[in-house]
């Protein structure tokens, strides 16, 4: 990144709403004086906040390219298609679909497409990892279906693949969802695929978290054996917030209907915009130099963490997350949680596999690579950043010791600055 971005007419907002444009400054300097260590968290490029900053905001565009519901639409047509064919490039998928306004959204849509209220869906436990829509009680996925969950085993913290078997022939769900929030390892989808076959259920990843290393060939795709693949646009993938569906042909009728009129209104062109610039920017060899920099820095971070005394579960991670039980420490995740924050690193408390502690204190922390990384960190800056956490976690309660490591923390960052000035 090699220039500072506002937005288009900063100064009129500034003029215009100071109150608003203060805090979009402040915001600006809480994310370049800190650490981001928020694994589903990046720097999107100055063109992608471009476009989501744009006149295409203004655009009503109801249905699809060619069949939309108003008129106009020409010019916010060759957008979307530009983004979809880009998408099923990048993916090698046989469908695209770029409206959900978010990752929770797109999985609304992908219920709707598969399955009716009431239907049984196999997927990870929220505690071992899934993600609220993934049957949680208070989300609409755990009202209106029945969820039944799978898990990591207590002995290696790994999806335990024969369980979830047992309970895809016990159930007979209609749809397996594979993908999680906080599950930093390689999932094996050839295998969940046999298993879909063997009880005939649809095969739905959820990529939200990893989609962007897929997207730079650091780790496998699970697009050649999934029925449908929903995800985030703004996690590793850097691109702007939004949701994303690829699927096979046979189903794209079922996604797109399910999307619009099923579950939106109108698309977000700004953002639909936004997605299809990330899209090209992760088709370069920089973004691919880029996404095994993520990987390799976030084994850094977790291994700097382990050699702090902590333990990282499942021994390790292949992705761009780590989670990190910190029991050892004798401090719960809440507490870590918050004296990092004191200490200018931002990550959050996160519940590890089978913990004694409840959601709300935790006894891990979960931590990502894919904003300092995007800063252009590497592997020297990740043992200090462990070093940092470390020493947040035992001191950071201390309000001279927090000023202290906050003082390191901001020397850090500003050897990779965040939207530097021109
Ligand atoms: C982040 C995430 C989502 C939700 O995305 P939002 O854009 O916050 O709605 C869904 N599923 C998984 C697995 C996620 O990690």
């Amino acid at each position: 990144m090699t220039e500072v971005y506002y937005g288009p007419d900063f100064e009129l907002m500034q003029n215009q709403d100071p109150e608003i444009a203060s805090v979009i400054l402040s915001e600006l300097e809480r994310q370049r004086n800190g650490l981001q260590l928020i694994a589903s968290e990046n720097f999107t490029s100055p063109a992608v906040l471009a476009a989501l900053g744009s006149t295409l905001s203004n655009k009503y565009a109801e249905g699809y390219p060619g069949k939309r519901y108003y008129g106009g639409c020409e010019e916010v047509d060759k957008v979307e298609v530009i983004g979809i064919e880009r998408a099923k490039k990048l993916f090698d998928a046989e469908h695209a679909n770029l409206q959900p306004h978010s990752g929770a959204s797109a999985n609304v849509a992908v219920y709707q497409a598969f399955t009716k209220p009431g239907d049984t869906v196999l997927a990870m436990s929220l505690p071992h990892g899934g993600h609220l829509t993934h049957g949680s009680k208070v989300n609409f996925s755990g009202k209106w279906f029945n969820v039944v969950s799978y898990g990591v085993r207590s002995d290696n913290e790994l999806i335990d693949y024969d369980e979830l078997r047992d309970l895809a022939i016990a159930h007979k769900p209609r749809m397996i969802c594979s993908g999680a929030t906080a599950y930093p390892r390689l999932i094996d989808f050839k295998k969940i695929r046999e298993i879909c076959d063997e009880v005939g259920s649809i095969m739905w990843v959820d990529a939200a978290h990893f989609i962007g290393l897929v997207a730079g060939k650091a780790i496998p795709s699970p697009v050649p054996y999934a029925d449908v693949v929903s995800f985030t646009t703004h996690k590793v993938l850097r691109g702007p917030r939004g949701g994303m569906i690829l699927s096979k042909a046979q189903h794209a009728a079922a996604v797109d209907k399910a999307v619009f009129p099923g579950m939106q209104g109108g698309p977000i062109m700004s953002a639909v915009a936004g997605k299809a610039i990330a899209l090209a920017e992760c088709a370069t060899t920089s973004y691919k130099n880029y996404a095994k920099k993520v990987v390799e820095n976030c084994q850094a971070l977790s291994a700097g963490l382990e050699a702090e005394g902590m333990r990282a579960v499942s021994g390790g991670t292949d992705t761009h997350l780590a989670l990190i039980d910190i029991r050892s420490t004798g401090i719960t995740g809440k507490e870590a949680d918050e004296r990092c924050g004191a200490s200018g690193i931002t990550l959050n408390k996160n519940a590890i596999p089978y913990d004694p502690q409840t959601p709300a204190v935790t006894s891990g922390i979960r931590v990502g690579s894919a904003a300092t990384t995007t800063q252009g960190m590497g592997i020297a800056e990740m043992k200090i950043i462990s070093s940092l956490i470390a020493r947040a976690i035992k001191e950071g309660d201390k309000a001279e010791k927090a000023a202290q490591i906050r003082t390191e923390v901001k020397e850090l960052v500003h050897n990779f600055p965040v939207y530097p000035e021109k």
